[in-house]
């Protein structure tokens, strides 16, 4: 096991102890399930990984749910972020305001973009979670969940 192993093991364990109503799941990617009140991990190797496996246990803390509208997850990625850079020296890492601005215009230009009628490029009115309407050209479009933030998977619906 090489170091970063251990200094990993060591963040996802320190976590688990001091949060021991969260459960801790490894995975392939980083998200909170609020439905199973876990935070998944995937691979932990870079200092980067260490700032999403935090952000994404400030999900949980903050009990963070489903959202309905693209402003909600704006809100909720930025508390999450805050609550992230409040327990960071915690836990010997540094998140910065850039990092965290950087990760919010991620959000936003994937949203913006998303906005975008596929046929006038204006910006669509959101209906719900995942569609879009156009008022010139009356069409509607679907869109897919958030990908960065892993929220991907609990903003799935049945
Ligand atoms: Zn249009
Ligand atoms: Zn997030």
């Amino acid at each position: 096991m090489d170091a970063t192993t251990m200094a990993s093991k060591n963040l996802v364990g320190r976590l688990a102890h001091d949060f021991p109503h969260l459960a801790f799941t490894a995975d392939e990617v980083f998200f909170w399930s609020p439905r199973l009140q876990s935070v998944f991990y995937g691979p932990i190797k870079t200092e980067d990984d260490h700032r999403t496996l935090l952000h994404e246990t400030a999900h949980g803390l903050l009990g963070h749910e489903n959202y309905e509208h693209d402003v909600e997850l704006i809100r909720i990625e930025r508390e999450a972020w805050n609550k992230a850079r409040e327990l960071a020296p915690i836990y010997g890492i540094n998140i910065s305001d850039a990092h965290i601005e950087t990760a919010l215009d991620t959000y936003r230009d994937w949203l913006h973009s998303r906005s975008l009628c596929p046929t006038c490029r204006q910006t669509g009115v959101q209906e719900s979670e995942s569609a879009y309407t156009c008022l010139l050209c009356h069409i509607e479009w679907r869109v897919n969940d958030a990908r960065n933030c892993g929220l991907k998977r609990y903003l799935a619906r049945p």
